[in-house]
């Protein structure tokens, strides 16, 4: 009972497919899909096969129906004859386009035939000239006037390269409109694509550095890549070279998987991170590229193709590869990589099933590779801005940090210098009054001595932290040597630094440690004040007073402030 219901509904099914496939296409009708469920096709092994033997073949029925509404062959296939039927019930002539939309086809050759006469033929391909094709587009395009009646289109297609076969049955509005979306489209990509690779080759221009020039030549490739196979490139770039036209692919998606691996590996740190992988894929690009010359050297088109989409297949895989181990390395930036390369794959992968007939064939599924390619060079220069952004706070922070004593926060000499030395040359302007401070603490050995460095570490600390909250918001402040501070105050008169100098003295009296043992002790220090009119000494000279100065408090006895007007 099962089996009759399943044998009925295909019997039905099949009655369905056979109305609806093998209707003729009629002139009245708009097609906005491709035709292929209505066409009729014969591969043969005999390839002489003129134009007479396959109309004949064809009334004989010994055509089959095409199962998929886009007809494909794949690669290397043998030449192939398509055939159909167009119907014209009222009286006069209806002008048509047939619309084949693969750019790579090595010939094309159409025929119209009204009973058994021919009203017209093309013989097109890009084996032939840019300028032999009838019509300057870059897909193939045979207008015919279909008077009432039925005429029979017989279309042979040759091809080593992949034999898809997008057949569209259109008016010229509707070419035009179709044409007039594509140019805009395409024209917005390539825009996007270019405006890219001049950004990134600015930035490698202005930075050096390695993943911007990789990633620039992968776009870039990428480009000249869509420009080959959607026929962009001979119609505009090359239209003198149709062997560079046959070539074009294999060549261009060599380059822009190697220049794509270059990026990938630079991008996601794989030689530092994992030398033995970044070997494996420099050793494994280097066999693919050598058997891709070999193939070329030995003009075995179809080997070279497949050895170049094999390539870009392991590419594929590589990068997800690449991007998880990089990512599992810490590098934050390959998550992006990761989501872009997901993007290219599933555009490739949508693309592809629309090309086999898994999914509708539209304008969207055919070109989502394009898409997802867009997606994915848009992420990347993302990432790529990010990291530039992030390499150069991370330069700020290093320089900074080159500044500061990592023990008080404090600033060191160099970054003292820095400073201190445009305030001084400011002041030599004005002949402003500055004044300085140096300080040191008393007996500080002994108090390493006899509690540890550790608790030296902490008086030091303390000590910085004190001298801080007394200084004013435009004194610069240093550690100048291992236990000896040094205060730059600007527009400051003597009088005014040596009560700078005593007040900080008694705070630091005021200091209260505990050492391990539970020990309360205080420390204190020796200050030195140095005065001058700017214009009179120099920077390093009034340091130098100022030292003196100190060394005057310690030989007094430490612990007390000391400055020329003391003596
Ligand atoms: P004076 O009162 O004459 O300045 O005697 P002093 O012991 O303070 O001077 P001296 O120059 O003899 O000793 C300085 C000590 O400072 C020696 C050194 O171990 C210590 N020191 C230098 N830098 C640091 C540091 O970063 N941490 C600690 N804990 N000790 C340091
Ligand atoms: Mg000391
Ligand atoms: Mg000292």
């Amino acid at each position: 009972m099962k089996k009759l219901f399943v044998l009925l509904s295909m019997m039905i099914m099949s009655v369905f497919w056979c109305l609806t496939a093998s209707a003729a296409i009629n002139v009245a009708e708009e097609y906005k899909e491709t035709i292929g469920q209505r066409i009729r096709v014969y591969q043969d092994e005999d390839t002489h096969w003129r134009m007479q033997d396959a109309l004949v073949a064809y009334r004989d029925g010994r055509f089959s129906q095409s199962g998929n509404s886009v007809i494909n062959f794949g690669i290397g296939a043998k030449p192939v004859w398509l055939a159909f039927s167009v119907k014209n019930d009222g009286h006069n002539a209806v002008h048509r386009n047939l619309l084949l939309e693969t750019s790579w086809l090595d010939k094309v050759d159409i025929y119209f035939l009204r009973q058994d006469e021919l009203t017209g033929s093309y013989h097109m391909g890009d084996s032939l000239l840019f300028s032999q094709r009838p019509l300057d587009h870059r897909f193939f395009v045979a207008g015919h006037d279909f008077s009432a009646g039925e005429t029979t289109v017989l279309i042979r297609v040759e091809s080593d390269d992949d034999m898809v076969l997008p057949l569209y049955f259109i008016s010229n509005e509707a070419l035009a409109d179709r044409d007039q979306w594509q140019a805009y489209s395409y024209g917005f990509m390539y825009g996007v694509i270019l405006a890219l690779v001049a950004y990134n080759v600015m930035l490698y221009v202005g930075l050096r550095t390695g993943p911007y020039l990789f990633y620039s030549l992968y776009l870039l490739f990428f480009l000249l890549l869509n420009t080959a196979y959607t026929g962009h490139g001979y119609q505009w770039l090359w239209p003198e070279s149709p062997l560079w036209q046959k070539w074009a692919n294999p060549v261009l998606i060599m380059a822009c998987t190697v220049s794509g691996f270059a990026f990938a590996l630079q991008f996601l740190n794989i030689k530092a991170a994992w030398p033995r992988v970044y070997r494996f894929v420099i050793v494994s690009s280097a066999v693919f590229c050598t058997f891709m010359l070999l193939a070329m050297l030995a003009g075995e088109f179809v080997v070279s193709l497949l050895i170049s989409l094999v390539f870009i297949f392991f590419f594929y895989i590589s990068s997800i590869v690449l991007g998880v181990i990089s990512l599992q390395a810490g590098n934050q930036f390959a998550k992006y990589f990761l989501l872009a390369s997901i993007f290219t794959i599933c555009g490739g992968a949508i693309t592809a099933n629309a090309v086999w007939g898994f999914i509708p064939f539209t304008e969207w599924t055919y070109r989502a590779t394009d898409i997802g390619m867009m997606m994915d060079a848009i992420l990347l220069a993302l990432a790529l801005a990010e990291r530039f952004n992030i390499n150069q706070n991370e330069k700020l922070l290093a320089e900074k940090m080159a500044g500061i004593d990592s023990l008080t926060n404090l600033n060191n000499r160099r970054s003292f210098y820095k400073y201190v030395q445009p305030i001084w040359a400011m002041g030599l302007r004005s002949k402003s009054s500055t004044s300085v401070i140096m300080l040191d603490i008393d007996n500080f050995k002994l108090l390493n001595d006899t509690y540890g460095h550790a608790l030296g570490d902490r008086v030091l600390v303390q000590l910085a932290e004190t001298l801080q909250k007394e200084a004013r918001s435009g004194d610069i402040l240093a550690r100048w040597g291992g236990e000896e501070f040094l205060i730059f105050l600007p527009e400051t008169r003597l009088a005014d630094a040596i009560a700078i100098a005593e007040r900080m003295r008694n705070k630091v009296n005021a200091i209260q440690l505990t050492s391990i043992k539970g020990e309360k002790l205080l420390f204190t220090a020796s200050f030195g004040v140095a005065h001058t009119l700017v214009t009179n000494v120099s920077l390093d000279e009034l340091i130098s007073q100022a030292d003196q100065q100190l060394y005057r408090a310690k030989k007094q006895g430490r612990n007390c402030v000391c400055s020329d007007q003391s003596d």
